[in-house]
């Protein structure tokens, strides 16, 4: 199957901090895909800017060696391809603080076409940016910016992000990106309940018994401890990417799939979730193991009170989900990298087998990764003579598979970079959203400040602490293996 490219209007696109990390091994790679899928137009620019004095050509090798890197697979970029792509890329050296380089940046840009600034720097710096492209008079109507995550540490950080933004900026120019939301399977989950009458009669607290959502991952903090200190798992994962897996499931449908629909429908989820009772969180943190240092010694800091794993039960008061608990877990160096939602449906209100038929529940998992997909696990009849023997199976639908197996599944940063310039922020959060966030969360890490009993130690590899299952366990349920 071929995918559909439609492709987006000439633009200038400004990358800030374009050697770091996020650039170099994200936003290139997924911008030489879309020039490769013939999305960019061949008078597209890229133009990196960080301190380094580099020059365009060395900053060519650099993205061209950070492409080595990112690809390997069949269906990667031609090499000739590539090297097309390159010729877009262009330079300059300055300092988000500084006042140098702008003047070399204000003659680069062309000024009949969309223009964005991605803003791939520390947080810190978002003030200095926005306040030089005012002064150096960079900001057309078709300005739009891209403000990378994290997007504050609270709610006061975070609504003084949202008005020094909107000092230089109005709202229709700034997309915060949650890269969770350029997901395939993310938007399919969308698909699924929106495009389907199947489920919708079923998504609410009298068939749902309670949802799943997990975030495993495998690696530790690896050189990111600075960043890691200041944050810890409900900061980094839960307040951004799991809430906004659990708007998708939880959200009314909107009356149409535009931004400011999608992003009412979703704020209203985030107003109506619970408060976290001090009883429904269980923080952890990995030990050393497999010749691997423990969480604390990766910090350099052994009494260090920071999570590297938070498990939490909350429940949405509204009459949709009244009833049904939504437990949500992250943490690093577990079992396996998973990221998933498990819908779980409640038992049918009456067994005609009989009391001892062997009972499981319906359960929709949607998978956003590993093998991006989806399972429904139902009960059928074990093939034989000797009577009704009942057994869970799945229907199983990998996208890969069922779309062919030479679809090449983009990356989130592809879809998101691309929506950018097309000017469609409905994948991307609104400052109302994001602060109504920090609301919810600032609560949780306030009780974690308050305590002085440590995150509970967890092995390497593992599921996570122990203490984790009692949270399910306690109403009856369990959580869903990681693997
Ligand atoms: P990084 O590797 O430390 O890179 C920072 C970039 O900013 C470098 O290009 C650096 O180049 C440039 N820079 C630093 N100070 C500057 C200044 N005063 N003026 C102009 N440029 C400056 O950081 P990163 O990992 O790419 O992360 C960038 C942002 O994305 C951060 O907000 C991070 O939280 C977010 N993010 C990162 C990831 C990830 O996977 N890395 C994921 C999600 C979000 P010079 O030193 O040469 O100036």
């Amino acid at each position: 199957m071929v995918a559909r490219v439609i492709p987006v209007e000439p633009f200038d696109l400004v990358v800030f901090g374009a050697t770091g990390d996020l650039a170099l091994r994200k936003i290139m790679p997924a911008l030489c895909c879309r020039f490769a899928d013939g999305q960019m137009p061949p008078d597209a620019r890229v133009i990196g800017a960080a301190r380094g004095t580099l020059g365009a050509d060395a900053f060519r090798e650099e993205v061209a060696r950070a492409l080595d890197e990112a690809f390997s697979g069949a269906d990667a970029p031609s090499p000739g391809c590539r090297r097309a792509f390159l010729q877009l890329l262009d330079y300059v050296t300055l300092d988000a603080r500084g006042d140098e380089g702008w003047p070399a940046l204000r003659d680069a840009l062309r000024g009949d076409v969309v223009r964005a600034f991605y803003f791939s720097v520390a947080p810190g710096l978002f003030g200095a940016l926005a306040e030089r492209l005012e002064r150096w008079q960079l900001i057309t109507p078709e300005t739009r910016i891209v403000a990378e995550k994290p997007f504050g540490h609270d709610l006061a950080s975070a609504r003084e992000l949202n008005a020094m933004l909107a000092r230089h900026f109005d709202e229709t120019q700034i997309y915060r990106i949650d890269h969770y939301l350029g997901k395939e399977t993310v938007q399919n989950l969308m698909a699924v309940r929106f495009a389907n009458i199947l489920f919708e009669p079923l998504w609410n607290a009298r068939f749902v018994d309670h949802v799943q959502i997990t975030v495993a991952e495998t690696m530790g903090i690896g050189g990111r401890a600075e960043y890691y200190r200041q944050t810890g798992a409900m900061r980094d994962m839960v307040q951004n990417h799991l809430m906004q897996l659990l708007c998708l499931i939880a959200m009314e449908p909107p009356h149409r799939f535009e931004p400011d629909a999608m992003r009412d429908e979703k704020l209203k989820v985030i107003r109506a979730l619970d408060p976290v009772a001090p009883g429904d969180v269980v923080r952890g943190q990995y030990d050393a193991g497999d010749g691997a240092p423990s969480f604390a010694e990766e910090l350099g800091d052994p009494g260090t009170m920071t999570e590297s794993y938070v498990a939490l039960r909350t429940g949405i008061s509204n009459w949709r989900w009244k009833g049904t608990p939504f437990y949500l877990r992250t943490g690093k160096r577990l079992r396996r990298r998973v990221s998933e939602i498990a819908v779980t449906f409640r038992d049918p209100p009456h067994s005609i087998f009989g009391e001892d038929a062997r009972w499981r529940e319906n359960v929709l998992v949607i998978r956003l990764q590993p093998d991006e997909g989806m399972d429904l696990r139902v009960m059928i009849k074990e093939p034989g003579p000797g009577g009704m023997r009942l057994k869970d199976v799945a229907l199983d639908m990998s996208f890969a598979e069922a779309l062919g197996g030479d679809l090449r599944i983009p990356d989130a940063y592809e879809r998101l970079i691309m929506d950018v310039i097309r000017g469609n922020q409905t994948l991307f959060m609104r400052s109302d959203e994001v602060e109504a966030a920090w609301a919810w969360t600032d609560p949780v890490i306030e009780g974690f400040e308050a305590t002085d009993t440590p995150p509970a130690p967890y092995a390497p590899g593992s599921d996570g602490p122990a203490g984790a299952g009692d949270l399910l366990r306690r109403d009856g349920r369990q959580w869903r293996e990681i693997g």
